[in-house]
Order: structure tokens, then C-alpha cells, then sequence
């Protein structure tokens, strides 16, 4: 078996010798365990955070443990009634090629109603932190002009098409490169789209939003958010689901220096983090489910092959070489 361990804690950008690979027995299950083989593994942004030892609100790795997170994968030995060998589940127990789990760490997904690693990408995680954070957070209302940053990734994909679907009047996506921009406007149904690396973002949002926006779906900070809140309308609405563009930053950042504009335009900021809003899961797997079914919502997935390339997935992930959810297979 295999585990992938945080080494040490990256200082700015993370490269490779932040990780070790590690050759470790098969675990055994106890009594009331199972043993599961891994199928599919998630690299998150959220897991550069983690590498770090600043208090955040997930506990950062300890350098020598497991890189833990989503995972999917095959009961191969069960002591559990309820699972069984050949049963598909969700744990949280990250980057390792076996998982002992006790029952209540394991959640059985249903492998004919999506592929198993929708369950990581649009039905999972990713796809209710889009859900929640457009509907509940920032009150999406039909009518509404949404700009999305990061928005061919595994959240934005899925907040502009479920903006589209419940009557935004005009959504706007960015992304880091010509073939995303194409992706967003010509698969996901975006009605405008720019890579943000073409010049200013806030002329590029101006060009894009003659008319200004009311909802910004934030995954990026800094330079976006600065110019979103200069597209923002009366009123408008901030979700700041991430900040990506500052997660490797060594020093505090700048942006955004409009800030002033809180009073004039009376605009709302809020953060989200999906952990509040598991509750929501059902209602969100009901609705959305069937729109992916039916081909009305679109996913994409990039899937790297093996596990000792999660690093590398992990890292080519925060330089943007995913298009929708970045995913390992075993
Ligand atoms: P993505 O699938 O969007 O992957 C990350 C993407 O970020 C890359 O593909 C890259 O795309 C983009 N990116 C990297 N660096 C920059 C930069 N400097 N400026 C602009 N874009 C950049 O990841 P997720 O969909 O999983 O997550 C998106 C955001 O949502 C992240 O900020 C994440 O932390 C946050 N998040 C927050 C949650 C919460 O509960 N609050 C839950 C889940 C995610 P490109 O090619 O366009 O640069």
C-alpha cells in the first residue's frame, strides 16, 4: 500500500519535496472496520491552507501525516452488515491507496444513478459550494447579471450554469486561458467570458458588463474582487467562496483599494464555507442531478493517473491545468 505524506510546510509555492511517498502494509480492518482500496482521490485548493501551520477553519496537516480529503473508493474487506465487499464509498482519508474506516466515516454512494466521480466533482463538494454559495449565500435572483471568477473550475463551472438555468440575465466567467474563455461560452452556455491574464480585469469586467453586475461569485481575490466591486450595481452582492490568487502569498495583499464603495453602493460581502451548509445536500443532489442527467448541466473532470502523481496534480492544479474538477485515479 501507499501513502502520500506532507514532508514539509511550502513556503510560497508548493513543489514536489513538500511530499513524500511512502510504501506502508495494507492496513487491517478491526472488528466493526472495512478495508477499502481507493479509486479516486481530490486535490483541493483548500489542502494548500492546510500545508501551512497558520490556524485557519481546517486543521492544518501535521508534517508527517497523510494528506487527507475526499476519496472514493471499493470495500475489499468488511466487518460492517451494512457495507459490503464491492460496495463504493466517500471517506475523507485523502491520499492513500487503502483506507481502514470505521462505518460512520464511509458514506455509500450509488454508482448507477452518476459515475463514481461525480460524487467528487459536480454532485460533491464542489457542486454544493456552487449551489449553496450562488443560492443561499448571496441570494441569487432571477434578473441578475453574476460575474464568476476561476469560472471553468470545479465551483465556477457549475455557479455559471446554475445562474443560466434559474434566469440570470447575463453571465460572465473568467478563466487563465484562451481555451477555458471558449469552453465557458461555448459549452457552458456563459454569454461572455475573458482570460483574466490579457490585460486589467477590471477593464476586461467593464467591456464584458457594460451594464454592471449584481451578484460576484469570488474565487480568486485580489485584482477580481477589486474589479468586481467597481462592476458592482446598487446593492449588489459579494460571495467570497476563495481566494486563490492569494493562497501562495508570503506577505499580506494589497487588493482590493475600492473598498470605499461599500457606502455609496450599500454592497454585501459575505464568506462562505460549505461546511455550513451540509444540510443542503439533499435538496442539492435532487435538484441538480437530473440537469446533469438530462445533459442541461455540463461537467468536465481532469483526471491525472496514479496516485503518486497527486502532488504533481495537486501543484499543476493551482497553476490552472484543470478545466472542472482535478481528480486522481488509481
Ligand atoms: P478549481 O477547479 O477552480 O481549480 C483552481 C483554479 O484556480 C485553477 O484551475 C486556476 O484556473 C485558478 N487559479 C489559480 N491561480 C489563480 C490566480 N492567481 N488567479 C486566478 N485564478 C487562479 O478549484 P475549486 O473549484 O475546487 O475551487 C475554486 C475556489 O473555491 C478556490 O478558491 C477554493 O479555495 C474555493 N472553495 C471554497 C470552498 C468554501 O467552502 N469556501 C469550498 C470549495 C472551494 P485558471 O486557469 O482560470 O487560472
Amino acid at each position: 500500500a501507499t501513502e502520500i505524506r506532507l514532508a514539509d510546510r511550502p513556503y510560497g509555492e508548493p513543489t514536489l519535496d513538500n511530499f513524500s511517498i511512502v510504501d506502508v502494509d495494507v492496513p487491517k480492518p478491526g472488528p466493526g472496520q472495512v478495508l477499502v482500496r481507493n479509486v479516486f482521490l481530490s486535490v483541493d485548493p483548500y489542502m494548500r491552507g492546510r500545508m501551512s501551520s497558520a490556524k485557519s477553519y481546517a486543521e492544518p496537516y501535521k508534517v508527517g501525516e497523510v494528506m487527507t480529503g475526499g476519496a472514493i473508493g471499493e470495500v475489499v474487506k468488511s466487518d460492517v452488515d451494512a457495507l459490503r465487499p464491492g460496495d463504493v464509498v466517500l471517506h475523507q482519508l485523502g491520499w492513500r491507496s487503502h483506507a481502514v474506516l470505521d462505518p460512520e466515516q464511509a458514506v455509500q454512494i450509488d454508482t448507477e444513478a452518476a459515475p463514481m466521480s461525480a460524487y467528487l466533482s459536480v454532485l460533491g463538494m464542489p457542486g454544493l459550494t456552487a449551489y449553496a454559495g450562488l443560492f443561499d449565500v448571496a441570494g441569487f435572483r432571477e434578473g441578475d447579471t453574476v460575474f464568476v471568477s476561476g469560472a471553468a473550475g470545479a465551483v465556477g463551472s457549475l455557479v455559471g450554469q446554475l445562474a443560466k438555468l434559474k434566469g440570470a440575465k447575463r453571465v460572465i466567467g473568467s478563466a487563465g486561458s484562451a481555451e477555458k474563455v471558449r469552453y465557458l461560452t461555448e459549452e457552458l452556455g456563459y454569454d461572455a467570458a475573458f482570460n483574466y491574464k490579457d490585460g486589467p480585469v477590471t477593464e476586461q469586467l467593464a467591456a464584458a458588463a457594460p451594464d454592471g453586475i449584481e451578484v460576484y461569485f469570488d474565487n480568486v481575490g485580489g485584482e477580481h474582487l477589486e474589479a468586481a466591486i467597481d462592476a458592482l450595481n446598487l446593492h449588489g452582492r459579494i460571495v467570497v467562496c476563495g481566494m486563490i490568487s492569494q493562497y501562495n502569498a508570503t506577505e499580506p495583499t494589497p487588493a482590493p483599494r475600492n473598498l470605499s464603495q461599500v457606502i455609496a453602493k450599500r454592497f454585501t460581502m459575505r464568506g462562505m464555507l460549505v461546511a455550513d451548509h451540509f444540510d443542503l445536500q439533499p435538496k442539492f443532489v435532487a435538484e441538480v442531478a437530473p440537469l446533469v442527467r438530462d445533459g442541461k448541466i455540463k461537467y468536465s473532470e481532469t483526471v491525472v493517473e496514479g496516485l503518486h502523481n497527486a502532488p504533481q496534480a495537486f501543484l499543476d492544479m493551482l497553476n490552472g491545468a484543470n478545466t472542472g474538477k482535478m481528480l486522481v485515479r488509481l
